[in-house]
């Protein structure tokens, strides 16, 4: 992640952009804007022609949506992309739907758009009365009906545009749903005019290795269809780009090849080992890390098997899931995250949608509060899974505050029969009681995207405060250092080596990376994408450097400081256009 950089000028005739770099890589492609929400038809739209003819043209137009979505849900990239297409597919093709519409367009006279538009409007309010698991089905009907009212109007479907040639999409900031039926063959880069580091936008773009621009103001302005040339490390978005940009993005080419060849194993230059894991999620996701080489996995979010369902997940269904990933990594290393509900991951049965501050609110570990027993019955079937393979298998809690919830915790899961037992650093409250944490449980990881939000008081999904909301900030510096040094001492006193990682995208960073170990930090866990390029860049450095470049950032006074002046000392980075 990268902070605006003015290294790029633009020429006469050129636009330059300035945004906040979140995934590196440079590409030149047409601008393509996310299609706008589809208008509601006006009340009483008239039928013009032959009402049999009209009523032919909206099940024609139910047909193709159905089709269309069939289409994609059998290229989506991963399976929980295809269950949201295929299950939006069956909507369309409702016949009850296009049968409703037919009516209101041969016993009403209305046009098949505003016939269609009432039809499915008054299914989705039915099925938002009824609550629960219906209610929020309500929403993809509503999505239903806005894609067959633009299918009838000839216009582009709303969310990411569908188009065989690439290009680079701009949009206001994307929606996890958006992000989900992503294709990365077609859309090669992304910039948004909000959203932070953190944001959806980001953390998607750096799964998929897409270059990526965020919080960039007058992208939107930007007529679509024209090349620009995106640097996702320098965070910049050019129009009508000429030879330089060509030779940047065909110099990016070769580096991602030379990166290509990464082993899989982190080191410095005097061979210290830094052992580099990935963040996962489902076992397709798991599946991909192995192959790209990570060593472990230092991130589990086990949200997958919980996000869009309205009611918990059996212990079986959760052990198989759980499994799927621990088959990726026999005999490695897998810290799982216990379920992280709450703030940017609401779950029906677990969070309250009503609370006025839900990034302060009951979240992570604090749900086991207000609902009792699903946290016991996940760590059962952590355990479960665990029991049917080799990986060596640690759980760590999420959103920890005090030493009575991390001792609870480890309590809970050694109930279970989990024996490596560690929490999350995403609070200031939990790194600076690092010691005492760490002098009762195995390790801790440190999540620096909500330990930024938290200690900067920065939302981390406003574009508004990206710059406030960066790891690089010395304060979130300062944060990791006590937690190493309470580690530290934890280990002196206890006897027993206390593992510190970080798991937070700072670790996908390699000039942060770099930081992340001189201040002391044992493992770092990423995004398998990023591996390679940490991996390379770590590779240029012995401990008395990463140590040297710790303390320029600590004592930079502001973030675009710390990482200029880190980011002058690593030439690796430049050479692989990092
Ligand atoms: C973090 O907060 O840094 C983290 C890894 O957790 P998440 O992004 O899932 O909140
Ligand atoms: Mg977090």
């Amino acid at each position: 992640m990268t902070m605006k950089d003015d290294t790029r000028r633009e020429e006469p005739g050129q636009q330059i952009l300035h945004g906040v770099g979140v995934s590196p890589g440079r590409v030149i492609a047409p601008l393509v804007h996310m299609a706008p929400a589809v208008t509601e038809p006006p009340v009483g739209d008239p039928l013009t022609g032959d009402p049999d003819a009209a009523v032919d043209r909206l099940k024609a137009a139910a047909l193709a949506v159905r089709a269309e979505l069939t289409e994609r849900a059998s290229r989506a990239r991963s399976e929980s992309a295809a269950e949201v297409l295929k299950a939006t597919a069956l909507m369309a093709g409702d016949r009850a739907l296009t049968k409703n519409a037919g009516k209101l367009v041969t016993t009403q006279q209305l046009s098949p758009e505003r016939a269609l538009w009432q039809a499915a409007t008054a299914y989705a309010e039915q099925m938002r009365a009824m609550g629960g698991y219906m209610a929020e089905r309500a929403a993809d009907i509503e999505d239903v009906r806005a894609r067959i009212v633009a299918q009838l109007r000839g216009e582009d479907a709303p969310g990411v545009p569908q188009r065989r040639e690439p290009f680079v999409l701009a949009a206001e900031d994307l929606a996890p749903a958006d992000t989900a039926v992503l294709d990365p063959d077609v859309v090669l880069a992304l910039v948004t005019e909000s959203g932070g580091p953190q944001s959806h936008t980001a953390i998607l773009a750096r799964n998929l290795g897409l270059p990526a621009v965020v919080a960039a103001p007058g992208v939107l302005e930007l007529s679509g269809g024209q090349p620009v040339f995106v640097d996702g490390a320098a965070g910049t978005v050019l129009t009508a780009p000429g030879p330089e940009q060509e030779e940047a993005v065909a110099g990016w080419r070769r580096a991602s090849e030379q990166l290509a060849s990464f082993d899989g194993s982190g080191q410095l230059a005097d061979g210290t080992t830094v052992p580099l894991l990935a963040n996962v999620g489902a076992g397709d996701d798991a599946r991909a890390a192995a192959e790209a080489g990570a060593q472990g996995v230092g991130l589990l979010r086990t949200e997958f098997c919980f996000l869009g369902r309205d009611t918990e997940p059996s212990v079986a269904e959760q052990a198989e899931a759980y499994a799927e990933v621990l088959a990726a990594f026999e005999g490695r290393k897998v810290v799982v995250r216990t379920l992280d509900a709450g703030a940017d991951k609401p779950l029906p049965f677990l969070t309250d949608a009503t609370e006025p501050n839900p990034a302060l609110g009951v979240r992570g570990y604090r749900t086991d509060s207000t609902t009792p027993g699903v946290l016991s019955r996940q760590l059962e079937a952590i355990a479960a899974a665990a029991q049917q393979t080799t990986a060596d298998v640690w759980v760590m809690a999420p959103m920890i505050a005090t030493v009575a919830e991390a001792v609870r915790f480890q309590d809970l899961a050694h109930e279970a029969g989990l024996r490596t037992c560690g929490v999350m650093v995403e609070t200031p409250a939990a790194a600076l009681t690092a010691e005492q944490i760490l002098d009762r449980v195995d390790f801790v990881s440190l999540g620096t995207n909500d330990l930024t939000q938290y200690t900067m008081a920065a939302d981390r999904m406003l574009g508004s405060l990206a710059e406030l909301n960066s790891p690089w900030q010395p304060a979130v510096l300062r944060m990791v250092e006590c937690v190493t040094r309470g580690a530290a001492s934890a280990t002196r006193s206890t006897g027993t080596p206390k593992n510190v990682g970080v798991c937070g995208e700072a670790a996908a960073d390699p000039a942060l990376a770099v930081v992340l170990v001189g201040l002391g930090v044992d493992t770092l866990s990423m995004s398998a994408r990023s591996l390679a390029a940490v991996a390379a860049v770590l590779r240029t450095v012995d401990t008395a450097q990463t140590r040297r470049l710790a303390e320029l950032a600590l004592g930079a006074t502001g973030p675009q400081e710390a990482r200029d002046a880190v980011r002058a000392e690593l030439p690796a980075l430049a050479e692989l256009g990092l």
